[in-house]
């Protein structure tokens, strides 16, 4: 069994991480079966958002009678203390909990400081003061936000995407973090979809001994994969060497990776989704892209207003607007050829 510890929280828990986001999208009953299924086996970090709907009633109604032997952390998008309150009340009553281990800021736009006149920070400390949060902790998309927020000090944790498909300087932060003792918390390990193997996930990350991956569980059969993971954490081998070289190179150049540092985009647009989508289909599950709800995501990008912010935020050199126009042109080709099959 691998243990990952977060930095100078000391908070120390088995290496895969549970997130909490896809459960909202089954029911309880299911949700209830899946977080139970988690803990018995060995996982005991947690990781939900105010945001995430009834991830967090989920999480009370499963977890509450083991409170003391899990790790929950949760996160707040508030941008005033008045909703921080709300929203930390909110959490500790749905988690039917009187602690909350790490409450981050949910992807904020700023990194929150002291007298930075939004208040937010001292609600934190004073959140802490009162017992109700154990650590502060911040998430987000933005590398700048991100470094910034680990280099203030201010911050016991840092939650960023991280998976093989990362560059160096995402590689730099894991270690910046490492450096000066902020755990890392690591979202979106499958890049969002498009790396279908988790056993090559896990292995790269373990590369990086700080970081605690949170893999997003909706079925039995992706929970089963990782709490195999428990007896059996996979290494880096000359074989998985090879497949992360090869997927490097089938992945270079012009394409999209979920990052997020373009958004959000004026004109409501997902761009971390729909810039990708022509991989998204053909590497992940594609009916939940074809659904009625894709279908609406990806026609907003008729919307586009070319205002230019996320080609010029890109940290790849994406011309993003003409990246998202050709997703949308193949997707709609995708539809038509998948809808004359049915
Ligand atoms: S150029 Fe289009 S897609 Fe990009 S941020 Fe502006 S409106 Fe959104
Ligand atoms: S377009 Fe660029 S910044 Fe936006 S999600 Fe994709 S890779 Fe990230």
């Amino acid at each position: 069994m691998v243990n990952v510890t977060l930095g100078r929280t000391g908070i120390t828990v088995n290496r895969n991480g549970f997130g909490a986001l896809p459960i909202q999208r089954v029911s309880t009953e299911e949700a209830v079966k899946l977080l139970r299924k988690a803990y018995d086996s060995g996982i005991n970090f947690f990781d939900s958002a105010k945001v995430y709907t009834d991830s967090e009633y989920k999480i009370g109604l499963a977890l509450s009678d083991v409170r003391e032997k899990i790790i929950i952390s949760t996160k707040t998008m508030s941008t005033t203390v008045e909703g921080f309150w709300r929203d930390l009340e909110n959490s500790l009553t749905t988690l039917k909990t009187d602690y909350i281990d790490i409450y981050q800021f949910h992807n904020p736009s700023f990194c929150p400081k002291p007298n930075d006149g939004t208040g937010l920070y001292e609600a934190m400390l004073e959140a802490k003061k009162q017992g109700k949060i154990r650590f502060i902790g911040i998430t987000n998309h933005r590398l700048s936000i991100a470094e910034e927020a680990v280099l203030s000090g201010l911050y016991d944790t840092l939650q960023f995407p991280f998976s093989y498909l990362a560059d160096k300087k995402d590689e730099n932060l894991v270690k910046l973090c490492k450096e000066k003792n902020i755990g890392y918390i690591c979202m979106k390990a499958l890049s969002g979809g498009l790396i279908t193997r988790s056993d090559v996930a896990y292995a790269y990350l373990s590369e990086f001994e700080n970081t605690l991956p949170i893999w997003g569980v909706q079925r039995e059969n992706e929970l089963d994969e990782f709490i195999s993971y428990i007896e059996n954490p996979p290494i880096m081998t000359a074989e998985i060497k090879d497949y992360i070289e090869n997927e490097r190179k089938e992945l270079v150049g012009e394409f999209c990776r979920g990052c997020g540092y373009c958004m959000p985009c004026p004109a409501g647009i997902e761009i971390n989704n729909c810039a990708r989508m022509s991989l998204l289909l053909r590497r992940s599950p594609a009916e939940g892209h074809l659904s009625e709800e894709g279908q609406a995501k990806m026609k907003k990008i008729e919307d586009c207003i070319e205002c230019g912010n996320c080609k010029a935020h890109c940290p790849y050199g994406l011309d993003t607007p003409n990246l998202l126009k050709r997703n949308y042109e193949d997707y709609k080709t995708f539809l038509v050829k998948e809808v004359s099959k049915e």
